[in-house]
C-alpha cells in the first residue's frame, strides 16, 4: 500500500520503457511505484541474452519471448518481443540509435509541444554514457546506458567485408552514425554493452541493486496484467491474470506497441465499433491500434564459403542511405539469416525503408483474450523507388574487391540493379526490423504527456506512443520517451 501522502503508480510492463520509468519515478519519495512484469527477472536470462555475439540466437526462442504473427499482403512475419524484465531490450540487436532531428521536429510540428529535437536531445543525453564521444555536445557522459561502437576486432567477416566494400565504392566513412551531420554514410552500430562485454538491458542499467533497495519501489515479476480497472472515466487500478486486484492512483501501460493497444481495448478503451463486435462498451472511443508503423524491407541472402553451421552474429556495419542523395531514408546492412546447423553460415543484406505508410493495425482476435490480429503497414507508394537506390548499392558491393575476398556467395545470383530485382526479393518475403510503433499515438489517443484522452489517471509510455516512426532503430527512442515523461511526472 502507498504510504501516507504517497501517490501509488502502477507500471504495467518492466520492459525497455517500463524499467526506465520505474527507476526514474521512484527517485521521487512522494511516489510509491509498483512495477508489474509478465516475465521472469534477470536471473532467468539465458546466456544467449547476455552475449552480444549470440543476439540472433535469442530470436530463436532461447530466451523468454512472445511471438506474434504480423500479416502483410503476401505473407506472415513472426515478430518477437522480450517477455522478461528488460523486455525487448533483452532480446534485440543492441543497436543504439536515435533517428533524425526532423523526426522529432515533425512530432512537434504536428502540435505535440515539447517533442522537438531541441526538446528531446537532453533526454537522449541523460540516458547514456557514450564511451567513444564523452565530450561531444550531442552525447551524454553520465547516463545509465553505457554506449560504445563495435570494434573491428569484434566484427565478423561479412560485416568487415561490407564496411570495406562501401568505402571502396566511395561512400563516406562515418565515425558516429548518431551524428546527423555526418550522414549519409557507412559506419558501425553503437551498442549498449557492459564493461565485461555483456549486453546491458534497460533493467540492468536502470534497476540496479541500489535502486531495487528503495522502499518506495516494488518489482513483481511473473505478474501479467489482464485488464485496467476503470470507475467511470478514471483508472483506479489493475486486475492481474491470476485475478488479484491492485488499486492505483495512476496506471502507466508499458507493454509494447503490439500489446498496449490490446490491453486498452480489452479494458474498454478503443474504437467503439470494433469493441462492440465483442460486446465491449467503449468508455472512450479512440483510434487505438489503428496506425501501426514499422520499418520493413526485402533481404538478399548469401552464404559464406568456409564458415559452416551456426548463426551469423549480430549486425555491426550499417550503411545509412539517402535515395535522393541527401535525405536519409534507408538502412542497409548484413544481418543473420535462418540458421542451418550443418550448412554454410548464412546472412542476408537487409534493406529497410525508414519511411512507413503507418497504415498497419492491431485488432482484437477471435475473442478479446485471444491473440490479436496484427497487420503490417503496406510499403509507402514510393517505397520501391527509394529501395532501388539500396539495391544498386548491394549490386555495387558484389563487384568490389572486399566482396571477392570475403567468400560471400549470393544464394540467388541475379543482377540486383535490374527493375525486377526488388519485386522478386519482396515476393520471397518482406522482413520487419522489429520496430513496431504508433499504435496508441500521442495526438489522437494520448495527449503530449502520454495521458489517455478522456480517461483520468492513465498513461501509455512505450513504442506505441510515437506519433510517427523515427528514422532509426526504436529502442533508444523508447528510453528517451520514458526519461521525458518521468521527468514531467516528477516535476
Ligand atoms: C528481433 C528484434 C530486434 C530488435 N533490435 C533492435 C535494435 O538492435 N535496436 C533498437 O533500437 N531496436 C531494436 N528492436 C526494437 C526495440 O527493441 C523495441 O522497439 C523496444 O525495445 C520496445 O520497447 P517497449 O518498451 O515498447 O516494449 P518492450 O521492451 O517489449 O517491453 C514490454 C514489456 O511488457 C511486458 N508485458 C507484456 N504484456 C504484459 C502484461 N500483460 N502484463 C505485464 N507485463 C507485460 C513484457 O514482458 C515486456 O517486458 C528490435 C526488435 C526486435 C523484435
Amino acid at each position: 500500500m502507498a504510504g501516507r501522502g504517497q501517490r501509488h503508480i502502477v507500471i504495467i510492463g518492466g520492459g525497455t520503457a517500463g524499467s526506465v520509468l520505474a527507476a526514474r519515478l521512484s527517485e521521487d519519495e512522494a511516489k510509491r511505484v509498483t512495477l508489474l512484469e509478465a516475465g521472469p527477472d534477470e536471473t532467468a536470462y539465458n546466456a544467449s541474452v547476455l552475449e552480444p555475439a549470440r543476439a540472433p540466437e535469442a530470436w530463436q526462442g532461447l530466451c523468454p519471448v512472445a511471438t506474434t504473427m504480423m500479416r502483410y499482403e503476401g505473407g506472415i512475419i513472426p515478430i518477437l518481443q522480450g517477455r522478461m524484465l528488460g523486455g525487448t531490450s533483452a532480446a534485440n540487436g543492441l543497436a543504439t540509435l536515435r533517428g533524425l532531428p526532423e523526426d522529432y521536429d515533425g512530432w512537434a510540428a504536428s502540435g505535440l509541444a515539447g517533442w522537438s529535437w531541441a526538446d528531446v536531445i537532453d533526454n537522449f543525453k541523460a540516458a547514456e554514457t557514450d564511451l567513444d564521444f564523452p565530450d561531444s555536445p550531442i552525447h551524454g557522459a553520465t547516463g545509465p546506458l553505457t554506449v560504445r561502437r563495435w570494434t573491428r576486432g569484434e566484427m565478423s567477416r561479412a560485416q568487415i567485408a561490407f564496411q570495406d566494400a562501401m568505402t571502396e565504392i566511395g561512400e563516406r566513412a562515418v565515425s558516429d552514425i548518431n551524428d546527423p551531420s555526418q550522414l549519409p554514410g557507412i559506419g558501425v552500430f553503437p551498442v549498449t554493452i557492459q564493461d565485461n562485454g555483456e549486453r546491458l538491458t534497460t533493467s540492468m542499467a536502470y534497476l540496479t541493486s541500489e535502486v531495487r533497495q528503495r522502499e518506495n519501489l516494488s518489482i513483481r515479476t511473473d505478474s501479467a496484467v489482464a485488464r485496467i480497472q476503470l470507475e467511470g472515466n478514471r483508472a483506479t487500478g489493475v486486475v492481474l491474470e491470476n485475478g488479484e486486484e491492485l488499486a492505483a492512483d495512476e496506471v502507466v501501460v508499458s507493454i509494447g506497441a503490439l500489446w498496449s493497444p490490446v490491453l486498452l481495448m480489452r479494458s474498454g478503451i478503443g474504437p467503439a465499433a470494433h469493441l462492440a463486435e465483442y460486446g465491449i462498451r467503449a468508455v472512450v472511443d479512440l483510434p487505438v491500434g489503428e496506425s501501426l508503423h514499422d520499418h520493413l524491407g526485402p533481404t538478399v541472402p548469401y552464404r559464406q564459403e568456409g564458415l559452416r553451421g551456426g548463426i551469423a552474429g549480430p549486425a555491426q556495419s550499417l550503411y545509412i542511405g539517402a535515395s535522393n542523395g541527401k535525405d536519409v531514408d534507408y538502412h542497409l546492412f548484413p544481418i543473420a539469416a535462418a540458421p542451418a546447423a550443418e550448412g554454410p553460415t548464412m546472412f542476408a543484406m537487409a534493406a529497410f525503408l525508414l519511411r512507413s505508410s503507418g497504415q498497419g493495425s492491431v485488432r482484437l482476435g477471435d475473442a478479446p483474450d485471444a491473440e490479436p490480429i496484427v497487420t503490417a503497414p503496406p510499403l509507402p507508394d514510393d517505397g520501391i523507388d527509394r529501395l532501388r537506390h539500396a539495391f544498386q548499392r548491394i549490386a555495387q558491393w558484389e563487384k568490389t574487391e572486399a566482396f571477392a575476398q570475403s567468400g560471400c556467395v549470393p544464394v540467388f545470383p541475379c543482377d540486383l540493379s535490374e527493375e525486377s530485382a526488388i519485386p522478386a526479393a519482396i515476393a520471397r518475403g518482406l522482413t520487419s526490423y522489429g520496430h513496431m510503433t504508433s499504435t496508441c499515438p500521442m495526438g489522437t489517443v494520448l495527449d503530449a504527456d502520454c495521458r489517455v484522452l478522456g480517461i483520468e489517471g492513465l498513461r501509455v509510455v512505450d513504442a506505441s506512443v510515437m506519433p510517427t516512426i523515427p528514422s532509426g532503430n526504436t529502442y533508444l527512442g523508447c528510453v528517451m520517451i520514458a526519461e521525458r515523461v518521468a521527468r514531467k511526472m516528477n516535476a
